[in-house]
């Protein structure tokens, strides 16, 4: 596999064979997290700057060869060789790449996930103290995060395919009471506790032995008067 450093030679020889006569100017090539397939080139105080994708990271010599000739004709005005235009948008639009693309643009792109530490409240402590209280430690901590937006039509959810349990930021207030938060979260680390079931056809998300544990949380009244005000 071609690393960022492998790939400064690639961008070297192209740029010989592009401009035979003039300098070498020195070339840095990094490697960001984009969703697409996205590149980017600059020049920037005599020095060329290029940007591109990770997904490009383990892509054939050939593929970097096409992409380095077509990024640096583009920088300094030059036709595109055909050869190497076809074969990179035969890699752009290969079934691989493509499915790989779409696979990082679900992970990164569709949620739009803060971290765990809010103003108010940090989601890892209140995490790790019900955990103590509740599960015997026992719980494994997954991703805890606030949610992008303040929404009040999901306020919590365990998402078991990214292992991230999501609260929404309208908690995150100095009038949102602790047990709010806390009864919050011990819902979602109760579907950690109890994955969804399948009876028949009928999943089961709130299993009987889930119910029983939620009416353990000593303020549930109170949680749940709090969420009906919001
Ligand atoms: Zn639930």
């Amino acid at each position: 596999m071609l690393v960022a450093a492998d790939f400064v030679p690639i961008f070297e020889q192209e740029y010989r064979a592009l401009r035979p006569r003039a300098p070498m100017p020195p070339i840095v090539v990094r490697f960001r997290r984009y969703t697409s397939l996205n590149t980017r080139i600059r020049l920037r105080e005599g020095q060329i700057q290029v940007s591109l994708s990770d997904l490009l990271e383990g892509a054939p010599e050939s593929v970097v060869r096409a992409i380095a000739h077509i990024l640096l004709a583009k920088l300094y005005k030059k036709p595109v060789d055909a050869v190497h235009n076809l074969r990179y948008k035969r890699f752009a639009y290969s079934a691989s790449v493509t499915r790989q693309t779409e696979l990082i643009r679900g992970a990164r792109g569709n949620k739009r996930f803060s971290g765990p530490e809010g103003r108010f409240h940090h989601l890892e402590e209140v995490f790790d103290s019900l955990n103590a209280r509740f599960f015997g430690g026992l719980l494994g901590r997954p991703e805890l995060t606030w949610s992008g937006q303040f929404s009040k039509r999901s306020l919590g959810h365990y998402d078991a395919a990214h292992n991230t349990i999501v609260v929404s930021r309208v908690f995150d207030r100095p009038s949102s009471p602790r047990y709010a938060i806390e009864y919050l979260l011990y819902h979602e680390m109760l579907h950690l506790k109890h994955p969804v079931t399948r009876r028949g056809l009928r999943r089961c998300v709130h299993s009987r032995e889930f119910k029983a544990e939620e009416q353990l949380f000593p303020q549930l009244k109170e949680a749940l008067a709090f969420i009906k005000r919001l």
